[in-house]
């Protein structure tokens, strides 16, 4: 989300005849859009400022934001902690940058009121020339009670499906063979009487686009329509990233997900019905207050029994002003960390299992880039949404093209391009 956010505020400046500088030491304005999700992404962003404060003199008039999240939450903080910093603004205020440039004059500027939200769908400047995220709604309502996002975020708002599908249409004449649309919750995505599956199906319908994804989804809103829906639907990619947390019901009530594990596999077991070799990747966060080893030990059962092709996986991290930041912080921290490292471990060992079953398989993979390692390899994504390597001419970046896997390992599939 944060970079599509991104992307959307490159366009309202470059609109404004902003141009991206080559260095940060020769920027008019460094920007930094922030997230607020774990006290480590905060921690990093005064890191970064620290480092970057040095340049303030280097270019008269040189000015700093930050935006985002971070600066939703801390406003004001965020100045006394680093005075250099000219502009603060918020979820809701951030695509006004180039206005409040304009009125910046020597004093911070703090700018995180709600609902002046003046945006509304935006094509964004893209990292990829054919892959491109489109924001579907914004904010949350669920409240799960270790998660800053409602707070920093605000209400959940959807933004009408027609824009949407415009956007995509745009898209699509500008290049891009696949949309990634985004949202807090895409299940929850409402336009009158159209619900997301129906969204779907209106993008699928109604444009050229080739490759449909989204994130993220949540398992309470997960509708047996839209697991019907992704399963007919040829242009929506077969991966599904949806959350677990955890494996211990108490756990998944005092984090106030609205579901039980039962419920969850029950999920899983309807989506692999209908689509067998989906690829399901999640959530995962150890040492939530009060988690015992025995329901640490119930995540690991679960994933062990799941089978995800991958996972993010985190320590829990408590964030001022929700619910669980009054929870007691009872787990240690090397307890923590022991349980986050065999938890990545399992999902490793998983990871590497899964993918070894692809190997033989054909995939059909976009291509949008190269290896990092070497221009002489060509990398995309599978319909699974796992990245695979393949020794191929330039003049492939931007088609589609079939690859039959030939090794992997937990990351990264290889494979050799069907003729
Ligand atoms: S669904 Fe829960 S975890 Fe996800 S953004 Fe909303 S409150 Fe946060």
């Amino acid at each position: 989300m944060n970079l599509a956010d991104s992307g959307v505020l490159a366009a309202v400046l470059n609109a404004r005849g902003y141009r991206p500088a080559e260095t940060e030491a020769e920027a008019d304005i460094i920007i930094l859009n922030t997230c607020s999700v774990r006290e480590k992404a905060e921690d990093r962003v005064f890191g970064r400022l620290g480092e970057l404060s040095g340049l303030k003199n280097m270019v008269p008039g040189k000015k700093f934001a930050v935006v985002g999240c971070m600066a939703q939450r801390l406003g004001e903080r965020i100045v006394d902690k680093a005075p250099f910093v000219d502009i603060v603004l918020g979820t809701d205020q951030m695509f006004n940058l180039p206005e409040i440039l304009e009125k910046s004059n020597g004093t911070p500027l703090v700018h995180t009121e709600f609902g002046h939200e003046n945006i509304g769908v935006i094509a964004p400047v893209r990292d990829s020339r054919f892959a491109a995220y489109a924001t579907i709604s914004r904010g949350c309502g669920n409240f799960c009670t270790y998660c800053i996002v409602p707070y920093v975020r605000g209400e959940e708002r959807s933004y009408p499906a027609q824009e949407i599908v415009n956007q995509v249409r745009n898209f699509v004449s500008d290049g891009v063979l696949e949309i990634m649309l985004l949202g807090q919750n895409v299940n929850s995505y409402r336009d009158n009487e159209l619900a997301f599956a129906d969204l779907l199906k209106k993008i699928a319908g109604e444009t050229d686009i080739k490759r449909m994804r989204f994130m993220t989804s949540h398992p309470k809103d997960l509708s047996d329509e839209l697991i019907a829906t992704m399963a007919s639907e040829p242009k929506i990619m077969a991966h599904l990233h949806l959350p677990l947390q955890s494996g211990s019901d108490r756990i998944l009530r005092r984090m106030g997900r609205g579901y039980t594990l039962e419920h969850y596999r029950h999920l899983v077991d309807k989506l692999r019905a209908v689509q067998a070799d989906i690829s399901l990747t999640t959530d995962l966060i150890v040492g939530f207050p009060s988690e015992s080893e025995e329901e640490f030990n119930l995540t690991l059962t679960a994933v062990e029994k799941i089978k995800f092709d991958s996972a993010f996986m985190f320590r829990y991290s408590p964030r001022e002003g929700t619910a669980a930041y009054r929870f007691d912080d009872d787990v240690p921290d090397p307890v923590k960390i022991r349980r986050l490292t065999k938890l990545i471990n399992l999902q490793k060992k998983i990871s590497y299992e899964k993918n070894q079953e692809e190997i033989g398989r054909i995939r059909s993979v976009l291509v949008d880039g190269f290896s990092r390692r070497s221009n002489a390899l060509l990398k995309g994504k599978t319909e699974g949404y796992k990245t695979i390597l393949f020794a191929g001419e330039p003049s492939l970046l931007g088609t589609i093209q079939n690859i039959r896997v030939t090794s992997a390992d937990s990351w990264t599939l290889h494979g050799d391009r069907e003729h």
